[in-house]
């Protein structure tokens, strides 16, 4: 019997020639990805399990990332930083993303600065999902494991991409190996070209919205067609994304040209491993659910608080006054993203609270030069009223330490480019998010209200 892409490769990651969704197997990790929030704990598990001298299984397969509670004046935050940069000198571990430059200095958040100013060296990166595949880290065919659910981003490369809690994670900085059990595949049928005005965000909550927040938990979400490839990089990673908030245990694209040339310019760039093998999918593969999607009759969408299946359409939500617009995250914090954004506000104002966090210190950079009707991006949305941000990371995305900028410290209405919105995400558990495309969010910037961003699209 054929296979689905997610079962081929984990068929191949556990030395087998097949795989059935169900089967438990031990599967060789190609990368293991942790950051601030989780390093801590998992690197305690491989100690106590592997000895205190204990060396990670392969230096060149581990990622750390500082990114979620970094610009912040919490000490133990800055602690968990400093105790991910002393495991990394310790271990000589080659990819690790610091905040400082001095490699054996302590990070301390200076709030005399402000929020908006650059507090970073030269190494740190960003949010993990975003730098993974910015420093060529997410290669088709591989397994790519981390401590953070959203780790399912990287299945827009063509490969298995998952999250673990630290236990498995402690597990894998020892042997390399998980025990993973196969999902079944639920394959998404994308055909049709999105229409002007719609992104990947549209995309996904609408499949969300289709299957339901609980609709693919523990499987494998698989999209593709002609719709699929038509799709950018950048729209595949939105929408793998948030595979998880379906409940998925993966969300996966087959690799192609695009693919191809994302990874081998980025794996290039900055000295990762280069080689890598795609996997397709076999034509007679069984799925436990086969739907056939237009992208071209979809139309801007909005998931309601409190959870992200509850799918309306933006021009169905105008009654929604908001007191907050929010763009920034691994979901809505790339280039491609602030552009969106930057088209609709553009020799414009917002009538709300505003708030931008790119998802990159490489997005910073590129929003600053790169031009949008004579001024740059970054210009262009600060001039609009959007309280840009230098230091790249998580930030309110998940509501934090509550000096973190754009937190919601009062019970309010946003809404935003992220992926979550369960009660107390973004901060107040009163507070009320509501997910949407960056031109989505643009648009409702715009108008205080929630509104369909072709209302402005030019
Ligand atoms: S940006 Fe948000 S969803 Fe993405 S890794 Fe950070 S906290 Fe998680």
């Amino acid at each position: 019997m054929g296979m689905t892409l997610t079962e081929k490769l984990l068929a191949r990651a556990s030395g087998r020639t097949a795989v059935v969704a169900g089967e438990n197997v031990w599967v060789s990790v190609d990368v293991l990805m942790t950051h601030d929030v989780c390093g801590p704990g998992t690197i305690g598990i491989f100690k106590r399990e592997f000895g205190k001298n204990a060396k990670v299984w392969d230096a060149r397969k581990l990622v750390i990332i500082p990114d979620h509670y970094i610009f912040t004046t919490d000490a133990l935050c800055n602690r968990n930083a400093d105790i991910l940069r002393d495991f990394a000198r310790e271990q000589g571990l080659p990819y690790f993303y610091d905040i400082i430059d001095d490699p054996n200095g302590h990070w301390k958040f200076d709030a005399s600065k402000g929020g908006l100013k650059r507090q970073y060296g030269s190494h740190y990166a960003g949010v993990c999902h975003t730098t993974l595949p910015l420093k060529g880290h997410t290669r088709p065919g591989e397994v790519l494991i981390g401590t953070d659910s959203h780790t399912c981003t990287a299945g827009a490369f063509g490969e298995f991409a998952t999250g673990v809690g630290n236990t498995d994670a402690g597990f894998i900085m020892g042997t390399g190996k998980i025990l993973l059990k196969a999902p079944e595949t639920m394959r998404f049928w994308l055909e049709g070209a999105l229409q002007p005005g719609l992104m990947g965000k549209d995309v996904i909550l609408h499949l969300i919205g289709d299957v339901g927040f609980d609709g693919a938990t523990y499987r494998a979400m698989e999209f593709v067609g002609p719709g699929a490839s038509a799709l950018s990089m950048d729209d595949r990673m939105t929408i793998a994304n948030m595979a998880i908030e379906a409940g998925g245990k993966n969300g996966i694209f087959e690799a192609d040209q695009k693919t191809f040339d994302y990874v081998n310019e980025r794996t290039a760039a900055n000295g990762t491993k280069t080689d890598y093998e795609p996997v397709t999918p076999d034509a007679d593969a069984k799925f436990v659910y086969n739907k056939k999607f237009d992208l071209s009759k979809l139309e801007p969408t909005v998931a309601c608080h409190p959870d992200p299946g509850r799918r309306k359409l933006a021009k169905e939500l105008g009654h929604i006054a908001l007191d907050r617009a929010y763009i920034g995250s691994c979901t809505g914090g790339k280039t491609s993203d602030f552009m969106a954004f930057a088209r609709v506000v553009n020799g414009r104002k917002v009538k709300i609270d505003t708030f931008g966090v790119p998802a990159t210190t490489q997005i910073v950079s590129e929003l600053k030069s790169m031009k949008l009707g004579g001024k740059t991006v970054w210009d262009v949305l600060v001039a609009a009223g959007v309280r840009m941000t230098e230091n790249a990371g998580c930030a309110a995305c998940l509501g934090g330490p509550v000096d973190t900028f754009g937190r919601m410290n009062q019970p309010m209405k946003c809404i935003s480019a992220t992926n979550r919105n369960f009660p107390g995400r973004m901060g107040h558990r009163e507070s009320q998010v509501f997910l949407a495309s960056p031109a989505t969010v643009a648009a409702s910037a715009l108008t205080g209200k929630i509104t369909d961003p072709r209302e402005f699209w030019s």
